[in-house]
């Protein structure tokens, strides 16, 4: 990947040819309603100015704690939900302008995985049915009497065995399960896929297998991925870039490098002191940054930086200026961050990153060999 420095949304990483979605200032904003007459009193600030480029066969990473945005920023990218204001391009093309029939047929093109295999697939319909739904909807995509080879085509791709179309959700396992809703998700040949949160409600061995599948398929099918999750762990194998968010702002944005090996923001630094050493050698040498108070209300976001009530770096200026999100050193090139005072903590410093070995250390997701099929029950 070219790596030229510029400024503007996260383009330092990527010349910009070959991006696929481009979020600009988007803002999402949901009405409280109260009093007798239900007036509007306040605003929920879910999502508060978040602009990025996706590119081409990339993946973002998005990570942040729960209730930072990050999964109404995904309903946003699908527009499952219209927002209060920015802008969002697919291919040049704006999304949020579109209507009736070309806006159904760019939703062919970004399609979504969703968090919880338990509760995503219908327990009353076959795994057939739920592959094969959005063909009903997009007829013109496969002609009727193909469908069910295709759905099968699709169970095989995903690891399972064609041979159980007829089958019911219950009938799977959670990680075969989520197979079922990768297999939906890339029914269409979408180019773009929304994966919201798609392995937190997975076991540790099972959400490596997804994860090393839905790589797998990202080169096969030539894939970009928004991958959304609340574990900087779970991101790294899979994601080129990570943003960092907080309080509905994207707070670092980097390559997977910049912001595991240099990140400048502390929030990214108390985030990455969170992820489990497995080495118990090693535990003891990581540093490790314990946040005080409760993430606040995004209906009342403190002012200036949205994390000074919770730094323990903030200065006065902090209260009152909301720091850019604008490339800032980091010791090498620099990459973007939202922080008056950002400066590289090593977090992980005690892992020489370039040893496979001890690499393997510092993340619990490491690709493994297993085959991506699942025992079927
Ligand atoms: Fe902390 Fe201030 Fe930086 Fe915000 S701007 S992260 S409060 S040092």
């Amino acid at each position: 990947m070219p790596e030229t420095m510029t400024q503007g949304p996260d383009a330092h990483v990527h010349g910009g040819g070959d991006a696929v979605l481009v979020a600009s200032d988007l803002v999402k904003y949901y009405p409280i309603k109260g009093g007798v007459l239900r007036r509007t009193v306040g605003q929920v600030k879910a999502v508060d100015g978040v602009s990025f480029t996706l590119h081409r066969g990339e993946t973002l990473g998005v990570v942040g704690e729960s209730g930072c945005g990050k999964s109404t920023l995904g309903r946003l990218l699908m527009r499952l939900e219209e927002p209060t204001s920015g802008q969002l391009e697919f291919e040049g093309v704006d999304m949020y302008a579109q209507r009736g029939r070309s806006m159904r047929k760019l939703r062919r093109d970004i399609q979504i995985v969703f968090q919880d295999p338990y509760t995503s697939l219908n327990p009353r319909m076959t795994v057939g049915d739920i592959v094969g739904e959005p063909f009903e909807i997009h007829a013109d995509v496969v002609p009727k009497g193909g469908r069910r080879k295709a759905v099968q085509d699709l169970l095989d791709l995903v690891g399972l065995n064609p041979e159980h179309i007829n089958r019911y959700p219950h009938q799977f396992s959670g990680g075969q399960r989520q197979r079922i809703g990768i297999a939906r998700g890339i029914a269409l040949n979408p180019k773009v896929l929304i994966c919201d949160e798609p392995v937190s409600a997975l076991d540790v061995s099972v959400q490596a297998q997804v994860v090393n599948l839905m790589a797998k398929l990202q080169q096969e099918l030539g894939l970009s991925y928004v991958f959304i999750a609340h574990d900087l762990s779970v991101v790294r194998h899979i994601s080129d870039r990570v943003a960092v968010m907080y309080l509905g702002k994207i707070v670092e944005l980097g390559t997977e490098d910049e912001i595991y090996s240099y990140p400048t923001h502390p929030y990214t630094q108390a985030l990455l002191s969170a992820v489990p050493v497995p080495d118990p050698t090693l535990r003891g040498h990581r540093q490790q940054i314990v946040l005080t108070g409760d993430v606040p209300s995004p209906a009342n976001p403190p002012s200036g930086c949205r994390f000074h009530t919770r730094c323990w770096k903030a200065q006065e200026v902090c209260s009152t200026q909301d720091p850019e999100l604008i490339d800032r050193p980091d010791g090498r090139s620099g990459h973007q961050s939202a922080c008056h005072f950002a400066q590289v903590e090593r977090i992980l410093e005690t892992v020489d990153l370039s040893h496979p070995q001890q690499r393997a250390t510092t993340s619990s997701f490491e690709p493994t060999d297993q085959p991506p099929h699942d025992p079927i029950p």
